[in-house]
């Protein structure tokens, strides 16, 4: 998802008389079953009906889910994904969390916003389809994560026989859900419907045990990759947008249309319709990267903004493409979410929200960014796929970390925005382009919050309101950090061999920090075991600068008395100081008045390291890590000290990055009030 806010405030005004262009009806797509390459195990493959009622907000749904056991040990129950039942009632895990941190969500909603899935009947198949054992009678809601009693979003049945290692359990499931009123990421408002985490869904199996986790606030998801062929029915007439590829659309009868959609070597499935959608079509072609087709669901009110979603698109497409490996899939689908649906900044298979506000002048990057943002997830949530309920970050922070990269590289310029009125008009300074190291890696939430948690603290069991710290910022300026370290061009081929290495797997944090030592040649658990395993922060600074003529007083041999003072010389002394617990390798700049510069490493270990030079003149300044090599340290302003006053640029130029870092403050304090 994006952290960037304020999507929740999606502008429309006033819904214009644009009516959808009358459906194009679909050719069967190129993709058919079976086509392209096998590009995972796809072991948990879902088989789906389903009927939307627009009128009584329900989806009622039947599903074959094929599973193949990859592991080496039997499994002797199944666990499944009940996700809408974290908006059934005020005490489930996900609405409790929320309040820890004063959201008061459905607080005061009336009955129809809550929604729900309730289980109809599950059963285990024979090869031939018919039923084998029925489940219901031993299926029952586990909270295996809190204990919590009142949470209903997720369930386990026991199996009659395991399921051997290589064999395959094939369930059916037949269900009925009620979407919650416009809420977090899935539900309905007015004919927008936007529907994901919808169907019962496997966890993943994992070293004899399952790994699925309630649905807490700030997890995401975690699934094996698989096959998903989804027959979607809705009224006759309504725009539907899904991941994968329209297979066919066929006539359901009292108006409405079954719309059959099929994707490969993918771990979720999402979909959206509305009767409102305009439809815009574009082709992502660069040399050396397959061709993508794009299409774009927009709300009317933004019909002009098509080609800032493309920009988005096309970017994330083009340069994950080339510094990482190919998007492989053909096609992708952008949803420009309905007004207050709070679905927006959200990421699918093949299929992502983006967000677009009604005022946004050109050069803001918005929606250029959040559309940026979630294409990028099809590479690392999309393909890489590792666990988001335990480490987003993986996932969140990589993005975080490309995505600034990219909007450097495309789409410059990018400047600041505030908006005034209620979040509503903007108004962009020209002469603040942001920056990507710090502005758009969020440094100063970080700076605010780094140190709440570790990151390697299992992601829903995160302070909620550090999640965006953790998994997003810090992660990303941890990454930049390496970067600064190696250099851009040791960094892509780390993150490019860490991608085509576990695309399609599951990996786990030290197979990503196996990548980096292997590709660096370097120890680095130093390094991670502070910044993943540790909540330490880091801050060097220089306490001391001074130059006096070299004297020295005292007795000498034979007790004599002396009295020395060189003309001409001067000592000059820097204290660097170790401010924060973290510990890294830090060059310390001297520059004289004759302009001589001495560099000199540090390891930071200490808690402080006097440096002395003996010059024929004083010195100017002294440095610490003047590169700004470690971005995480905490506080920049006092790695520098200077022996004259600043000149009056330089003052302006610290005065503009302190208005952003207090307009950034105040924007991040604002989302979450
Ligand atoms: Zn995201």
């Amino acid at each position: 998802m994006t952290d960037r806010k304020g999507l929740r405030r999606l502008g429309r005004l006033g819904r214009l008389a644009l009516l959808a262009a009358a459906l194009t009806q679909a050719a069967p797509s190129a993709q058919t079953p079976g086509g392209p390459a096998r590009q995972s195990p796809r072991n948990a493959n879902y088989d789906i009906d389903v009927t939307l009622d627009p009128a009584a907000r329900t989806l009622t749904g039947s599903e074959v889910i094929t599973w193949r056991n990859l592991g080496t040990l039997a499994a002797y129950s199944v666990r499944v994904h009940l996700y809408w039942n974290a908006f059934r009632n005020t005490n489930s895990t996900w609405l409790k969390q929320r309040k820890l941190v004063g959201d008061d969500a459905f607080g005061d909603a009336p009955e129809g916003d809550f929604g729900y899935t309730e289980v109809a009947t599950i059963s285990v198949l024979n090869d031939d389809g018919t039923d084998r054992a029925d489940l219901k009678p031993v299926l029952r809601y586990i909270s295996p994560d809190d204990q919590n009693l009142d949470d209903r979003s997720l369930a386990s049945a026991e199996l009659p026989t395991p399921v051997q290692p290589g064999e395959t359990l094939r369930l059916r499931i037949t269900w009925k859900g009620r979407f919650p009123a416009n809420f977090d990421r899935t539900g309905a408002i007015g004919n927008y419907f936007f529907v994901s985490q919808w169907f019962p869904k496997l966890g993943v199996f994992e070293a004899g045990g399952w790994t699925a986790h309630q649905f807490f606030a700030n997890s995401e998801f975690f699934s094996d990759f698989g096959r998903y062929d989804v027959r979607m029915t809705v009224p006759t007439g309504w725009v539907l947008g899904a991941t994968g590829v329209e297979q066919s659309r066929i006539d359901a009868g009292a108006g409405r249309t079954t719309h059959r959609y099929v994707q490969d070597d993918v771990h979720d499935f999402a979909w959206t319709t509305s009767p409102d959608f305009i439809e815009r079509t574009a082709r992502f072609e660069h040399s050396g990267l397959p061709p993508v087709e794009m299409r774009l669901l927009l709300q009317p009110e933004h019909a002009g903004f098509a080609d800032r979603h493309f920009t988005g698109t096309a970017a994330a497409l083009r340069y994950y493409g080339e510094w990482y490996g190919a998007y492989p899939y053909g096609h992708i689908t952008i949803v420009d979410p309905a007004f207050q649906s709070d679905s927006g900044g959200m990421e699918y298979p093949t299929l992502f929200t983006g967000g677009t506000r009604w005022l946004s002048p050109r050069g803001s990057n918005d929606p250029e960014y959040v559309v940026l943002h979630e294409a990028g997830h099809q590479f690392w949530y999309g393909m890489v796929a590792n666990n988001e309920t335990e480490r987003a970050w993986m996932d969140e922070g990589f993005n975080e970390y490309s995505d600034s990269r990219v909007q450097a590289e495309a789409l410059q310029p990018n400047y600041f925005v505030q908006r005034f009125f209620g979040d509503f008009i903007p108004w962009q300074f020209r002469d603040i382009p942001l920056k990507r190291a710090t502005d758009t890696n969020w440094m100063n939430t970080y700076r605010r919050m780094g140190d709440r948690d570790a990151l390697s603290t299992p992601t829903f069991q995160l302070w909620p309101a550090t999640h965006q710290a953790q998994s997003y910022h810090k992660t990303a300026l941890m990454l930049h950090t390496l970067e600064r370290k190696h250099t851009w061009e040791v960094m892509q081929k780390v993150l490019s061999t860490y991608f085509s290495r576990w695309q399609f797997k599951h990996p786990q944090p030290d197979d990503f920090f196996a990548v980096v030592e292997e590709v660096t040649g370097l120890p680095h658990a130093w390094f991670f075991d502070q910044v993943y395993r540790s909540s330490n922060k880091f801050d060097y600074g220089i306490e001391r600068l001074d130059s006096e003529p070299v004297s020295s007083r005292g007795l000498s041999d034979g007790l004599t008395f002396e009295d020395r003072k060189s003309e001409g010389t001067y000592r000059t002394t820097v204290v660097v100081r170790r401010l924060e617990a973290g510990v890294f390798p830090v060059d310390v700049l001297v520059t004289f008045s004759n302009g001589e510069q001495v560099r000199e490493a540090w390891d930071g270990r200490a808690r402080w390291h006097a440096f002395t030079f003996d010059r024929p003149v004083k010195a100017v300044s002294a440095q610490v890590d003047p590169e700004r090599v470690l971005l995480l340290d905490t506080n920049y302003t006092n790695n520098s000290r200077v022996m004259a006053p600043a000149t009056e640029a330089a003052a302006t130029k610290w005065s503009l990055r302190w208005m952003v870092w207090v307009q950034d403050l105040l924007m991040t304090y604002a989302f979450f009030v």
